[in-house]
């Protein structure tokens, strides 16, 4: 399973120390995985899960790839530009009504040939069916990438990179104790928790909520633990998985998703000054905030190494560019 995969990307990405952060929270050795440098027409953290969408894909036969995501959806973005290079129709289900100009991911999103339909209030896939029916019916061959590519094939994307790390900290004779990251769809969680316990780490994982809000009546925590019930079996994993394997770190998300708020302004800058390195509004601003709190509050172990997993969102800064003036 996890050998299913077509390259896309550049791996292995960046595993970084943050020497300049670091000073500035001396109880901690903090360090980042460059993630936002996976390729893919500016990166991110779908381009793994996109490895395993489209091998599966073109494996079968298909020549239409559908996916859906809010306007300014990084994952519709890297789904168009992999659907580019190897040659697949895409089509993607994006949230709310199509606006004048096109901007940050959107405008990539249209540059790199998506087909894109304007769904309304229904931003996280709800369509999806009913437009690949529609496309059946003009003779297509419809493969659907669901909702943040958070099926277990696209989890299978950060279980691989969990063995990426491994390779990493043994190379620089390292060991993290905690890894950050945003969590949204679930998928880079699942992933991880099962990358984890697959190669035996032993890292604490700490997902950030993104967006308070489930799938209708199911929480995320509820999603990704239906995820690992999956993956356990399809990996044989010997674990007993329950709900605290799969619970977010809730608390940053309250003014729901993708409302740009003074935390998620300050990490951007915090990161930026300090390092050099963007971080987006929407996922990693407010992930990144998470774990300072976290550093400032003292929460965490006393010396221990920290990692920022990067998962991408640079274009998103274009579009909220009044927020930052
Ligand atoms: C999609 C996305 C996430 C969240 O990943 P999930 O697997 O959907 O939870 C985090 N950061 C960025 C920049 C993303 O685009």
């Amino acid at each position: 399973m996890l050998n299913r995969k077509f390259t896309l990307g550049f791996f292995p990405t960046p595993l970084e120390a943050m020497e300049n952060l670091s000073k500035k929270y001396p109880d901690y050795n903090l360090f980042i995985k460059r993630d936002d440098n996976s390729g893919l027409a500016s990166g991110g953290n779908k381009v793994r899960k996109l490895q395993y969408f489209i091998y599966d894909a073109l494996d079968k036969g298909y020549d239409t790839i559908l996916t859906a995501g809010a306007q300014q959806s990084n994952h519709c973005r890297q789904t168009a530009a992999a659907c580019a290079k190897v040659g697949l129709q895409c089509n993607l289900l994006l949230g709310g009504e199509k606006p004048i100009n096109y901007n940050g991911n959107l405008l990539l999103s249209h540059l790199l040939g998506a087909n894109i339909h304007f769904t309304g209030d229904n931003r996280k896939g709800e369509n999806l069916e009913s437009i690949k029916v529609e496309l059946e019916s003009q003779n297509k061959k419809v493969y659907v990438v669901p909702y943040g590519g958070s099926n277990l094939i696209g989890a299978y994307g950060f279980v691989d990179a969990v063995k990426e790390l491994k390779e990493q900290l043994s190379t620089m004779n390292l060991k993290m104790d905690y890894i950050f990251f945003a969590s949204s769809s679930g998928g880079t969680q699942a992933g991880l928790k099962l990358g984890v316990d697959l190669y035996g780490l032993d890292i604490k994982l700490m997902p950030i909520s993104i967006d308070k809000l489930g799938y209708g009546d199911i929480t995320l925590d509820e999603a990704v633990l239906e995820l690992l019930f999956e993956g356990q079996k399809a990996l044989s994993i010997q674990k007993s998985y329950s709900i605290n394997d799969a619970t977010l770190i809730r608390g940053y998300d309250s003014q729901g998703y993708g409302v740009v708020t003074s935390n998620e302004k300050h990490a951007i800058k915090e990161l930026a000054h300090s390092e050099g390195v963007l971080l987006d509004p929407v996922y990693t601003g407010r992930a990144f905030y998470g774990m300072l709190d976290h550093l400032k509050n003292k929460e965490l172990r006393k010396n221990s190494n920290v990692l920022f997993w990067h998962t991408g969102g640079l274009p998103a800064n274009f579009y909220y560019s009044k927020e930052f003036m």
